[in-house]
């Protein structure tokens, strides 16, 4: 049996959301921690800002952050959201809020990622046990010799090594540590990406630093085969995203290229977006596209050496806005692990992944149903009328019944549990709502006996 920082110094790679929330953890808990990370450090005021891109934290990212006491600190950088706003679904010019629940505490924050870093980086650094390093690319990892080798700044040919005892993978989808575990351990990675790939266009604040639109929703103009969202930002703009095919006859990102062609795509497919970012054109040529996929991994860990963390083990596509989420959670449930096996680190990590695995898997099926959902069904009536229905169940029933985008968003029941809660739900509500028009025609004393024969809602202890 080897404990935490027996073996030698604990190293994570990656110091983004999961590796600097893991060291603020591990670093609170009193472990001496080295935090190695590609990019320059985000803090440093060294005039290389950029564009605000933002992420939707909902209760799981929450519930980590009360672990170390920063969710008033993040509440304060971000921009409540209470509902979705649908921008004329039908191209008639009308849009409307869906609120996203009854409960006051049903909402998201939308919080800068660079300011959210920041603020994790901070609380890291601030146990006073852990030292933070950038510029650092880690390049390999020999488990024999012990030690991770990492090219330094810009002279990417200047390397250097540095002894561990156990190292966090925290670096992403393209996690160089990903790799070196399953070079050891005989584990699988699996990629599947999606057709569809995304950029970034900002719509501006007005000249007084207000918003254009709703400050207060998640905003979403849907068009079936593809969509863009729009998140708002404190600074009074929002990051709004284009999600579309990639290959293929317009409307594709290869085939709209030409000012000409991005210009009538704009006007024929988001009007109003037009009238909002003068620049769109622009934009749409700077802007790098981004890939979209599901990693989905098996073997997480080797011995007591190294562990996964984040979407180096388990990374899914963002259509329910849950990526950041469910790292913060991971990382949480790691080091539950770790304190439930008193510090025996190689059957925490084992034990740390099978608690995990079924529903990280859940929670990327879901999060591609939700593209679906998001693009092409928030103004199908039935849809509608399943989703009044829904929350109107879920405010009659609440300790039986939750929509389970809710149960996703707003509670800490297990993915893989919520998941298979909601394929229940759906179905009945499919069934009530046959043939009706409106929720005035549902049955609503059927509606309640069958939604009790359900069972109690149960989510997770603590
Ligand atoms: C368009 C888009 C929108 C999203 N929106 C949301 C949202 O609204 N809500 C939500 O919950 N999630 C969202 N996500 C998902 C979220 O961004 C990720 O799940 C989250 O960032 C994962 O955190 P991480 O720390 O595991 O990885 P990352 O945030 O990618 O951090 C990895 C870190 O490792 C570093 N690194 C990489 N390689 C190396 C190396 N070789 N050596 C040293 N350091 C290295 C990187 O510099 C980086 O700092 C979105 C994702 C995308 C693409």
């Amino acid at each position: 049996m080897s404990a935490l920082g027996d073996r030698g110094p604990l190293l994570i790679v990656g110091g983004g959301i999961a590796g600097a929330y893991l060291a603020a953890l591990l670093g609170s808990r009193g472990q001496q921690v080295m935090v190695f990370d590609s990019r320059r450090d985000p803090r440093a005021d060294d005039g290389v800002g950029g564009r605000s891109i933002n992420l939707a934290i909902a209760e799981r990212g929450l519930a980590a952050l009360r672990r170390i006491g920063l969710v008033e600190t993040v509440e304060s950088l971000a921009v409540v959201m209470h509902g979705r706003v649908v921008h004329d679904a039908d191209r008639s010019g009308v849009s409307g809020m869906q609120p996203y629940g009854n409960l006051p505490d049903e909402v998201l924050w939308s919080v800068d990622r660079t300011a959210f870093t920041c603020a994790l980086l901070d609380a890291a650094e601030a146990t006073g046990n852990v030292q933070t390093y950038f510029r650092q690319r880690c390049r390999d990892i020999d488990f024999d010799l012990g030690l991770a080798t990492f090219a330094d700044g810009a002279q990417q040919d200047l390397w250097h090594q540095v002894p561990f005892g156990t190292v966090f993978g925290a670096d992403g989808v393209a996690s160089i540590v990903r790799a070196e575990v399953l070079a050891v351990n005989g584990g699988s990675v699996r990629r599947e990406m999606l057709s569809h790939r995304y950029i970034e266009i900002e719509i501006p604040a007005t000249t007084s630093g207000g918003f254009q639109i709703a400050a207060n929703g998640l905003h979403i103009w849907p068009r079936n085969e593809f969509m863009l969202i729009g998140l708002p930002n404190p600074t009074g703009d929002f990051t709004a995203t284009l999600f579309l095919e990639a290959k293929g006859p317009a409307p594709s990102f290869e085939a709209i290229s030409a000012p000409a062609e991005i210009s009538a795509f704009f006007e024929e497919y988001f009007p109003s977006v037009v009238e909002l970012v003068p620049d769109i054109v622009e934009q749409y040529l700077d802007a790098p596209l981004g890939r979209l996929g599901t990693i989905r991994t098996t073997g997480w860990s080797y011995e007591d050496r190294a562990v996964l963390v984040g979407d180096s083990a388990h990374g899914i596509v963002p259509f329910h806005g849950q990526g950041m989420n469910l790292a913060l959670e991971s990382a949480s449930a790691l080091v539950d692990a770790i304190e439930s096996h008193d510090d025996d680190l190689a059957p925490a990590f084992c034990a740390f992944e099978a608690d995990r695995r079924d529903d990280a898997d859940a929670i990327a099926d879901m999060a591609i149903q939700n593209y679906v959902e998001m693009r092409d069904k928030v103004n199908d009536p039935d849809y509608l009328l399943k989703r009044q229905l829904a929350l109107r169940l879920s405010d009659e029933l609440p300790a039986f019944f939750r929509p389970r985008y809710n149960l996703v968003m707003f509670s800490s029941m297990p993915y893989a549990d919520a998941f298979a809660r909601g394929d229940a739900q759906d179905a009945l509500l499919a069934e009530l709502v046959a043939g009706c028009a409106s929720l005035d025609n549902v049955d609503m004393g059927t509606a309640h006996e069958r939604v009790r024969a359900l069972g109690p809602l149960v989510t997770r202890p603590g």
